[in-house]
């Protein structure tokens, strides 16, 4: 398989070079020039296969070379073998066809590590294959960045950069990334909000001298590695559930969109997906945009569902890349007016595609608590706030269509997000012992302007790649 940038001014490239790249060289994103297809045999197939080996399966295909075929299975193994769950993405049963799909098993306690901790093991192997070393610089809202962290900590090849919004981030979110003690490991608490440590992290990439420097490699949710490594879990979920003879939807809690984008692959691959419900909490461009035609961020409110506390969901470009018949001109024309003039109308028949596929639910801070009280009441069992947003969003779909079971993601575990839990049910859910211990460290970061000069004087001077 090979990949072009969805601005249509960048190389194409092999999946080891798009894993390295993550944003193309124009401020596109790779996207795959076409999708696998999974035959319902195939789907049928995996009944019963471990999660690792399911994996390897349906991310396979999407690889270039035949050596990276093969590494991949010995891949998915050691990125699973660190969770505490065996099923890796276990499922609940919480009303009538309603299900919660448990991501938090990983070292983090939220879904990015499902993603993250394969591609800290595929970068590896290829810096190892090219001899080379990287510096991966990340941007995130909270759980990015611990999952970033936890999967590259103590790699020989790698340094890793993480901006954070300084005080924006949950108590554990935070100590997760800072107590963190390997020495390739540097935290910066940015001055700003989520989209403006983003929006250095773009600027950064585009910066072609400090790229070359410091062999900078991105993390971010952009990263094709990482919607692919999130495709699976549709799958294993929908086989759990009956497919390839039964259709599913699934309500995914959605920031960078790159979760429901995965859902999204999965369903282009051949996975029968009726609705994808995307679940916002206030920051709601995405529901704007959908009901509307019109992507147009606003200022960015804080949330007790931090993770999806953005303005600017980067991976809808890839949506409205297919959704336009893969027109180039076009979504350069709408990221060009997107930054011009801060919003751009979506065409009417991507938006009629998009609408086939795709409900959204704006879910606001009065509800999440009601959910997370009402899950708890009726099923005894505790949401997280993102959680919650997709349950909601869950319910709210089965009153239109009860016969279809609709799997809710569920993204994080609620003990990082004690105080909103102690607010809807009166008690502080307890974190699994192993990592309550490992946040009992002392801290270390840096706090910076939001400022990409700063930023990126601060990497140079640290990043061993710049020092050879
Ligand atoms: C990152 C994150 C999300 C949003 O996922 P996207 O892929 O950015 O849409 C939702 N919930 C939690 C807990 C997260 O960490």
């Amino acid at each position: 398989m090979r990949y072009l940038s969805t601005r249509g001014e960048a190389a194409q490239l092999a999946f080891d070079d798009v894993l390295l790249a993550g944003l193309a060289t124009d401020g596109g994103l790779y996207t795959p020039l076409a999708y696998p297809h999974v035959s319902p045999g195939d789907i049928a197939a995996l009944a019963g296969v471990p999660y690792a080996e399911a994996a390897a399966r349906l991310i396979g295909p999407f690889l270039t070379d035949e050596a990276a075929q093969t590494a991949l299975r010995a891949q998915t193994e050691v990125a699973y073998a660190s969770f505490r769950h065996r099923a890796i993405a276990p499922m609940t049963q919480i009303a009538d066809n309603l299900f919660v799909l448990e991501l938090f098993h990983g070292p983090t306690l939220a879904f990015k590590d499902l993603a993250m901790q394969l591609l800290g093991r595929m970068m590896n192997d290829v810096l190892e294959k090219r001899n080379l070393r990287a510096t991966i610089v990340g941007a995130t809202s909270g759980d990015t960045g611990a999952a970033a962290i936890e999967a590259f900590r103590g790699l020989p090849r790698v340094d890793v950069f993480i901006l954070y919004p300084h005080g924006r981030v949950s108590d554990v979110q935070r100590k997760q990334m800072t107590t963190v003690t390997e020495d390739n490991v540097h935290t910066i608490a940015l001055q700003g909000t989520f989209d403006d440590a983003q929006n250095i992290l773009k600027r950064l990439f585009r910066n072609r001298p400090f790229r070359e420097r410091v062999g900078l490699a991105g993390v971010n949710s952009i990263n094709w590695a990482r919607v692919v490594a999130q495709m699976v879990y549709y799958f294993t979920s929908g086989v759990a559930l009956g497919a390839p003879h039964r259709r599913i939807s699934y309500a995914v809690p959605t920031g960078n969109f790159g979760d429901v984008l995965a859902g999204y692959i999965a369903k282009r691959m051949g996975l029968p997906v009726e609705r994808l419900i995307v679940a916002t909490n206030a920051n709601d461009i995405l529901a704007r945009a959908l009901a509307t035609g019109r992507y147009e961020p606003r200022g960015v409110t804080p949330t007790q569902s931090p993770s999806m506390d953005i303005q600017v969901s980067s991976n809808f470009e890839r949506l409205l890349f297919d959704a336009t018949g893969r027109d180039h001109a076009a979504l350069r024309g709408a990221f060009a007016s997107l930054d011009q003039s801060g919003a751009f109308d979506i065409p009417p028949a991507a938006l009629e595609t998009i609408r086939a596929e795709f409900d959204a639910q704006s879910v606001g801070e009065a509800q999440t608590t009601a959910e997370i009280a009402r899950t708890w009441r009726e099923a005894g069992y505790v949401l997280d706030p993102h959680t919650a947003t997709g349950v909601r969003a869950a319910r709210v779909r089965l009153e239109a269509d009860p016969a279809t079971p609709v799997v809710a993601l569920s993204t994080a575990h609620p003990a990082k997000f004690p105080d909103a839990i102690e607010r809807a049910i009166g008690c502080r859910p307890r974190a699994p012992d192993a990592i309550a211990a490992r946040l009992e460290g002392p801290e270390r970061f840096t706090i910076l302007e939001n400022d990409e000069a700063r930023v990126s004087a601060f990497i140079s001077e640290r990043a061993r790649a710049a020092q050879a």
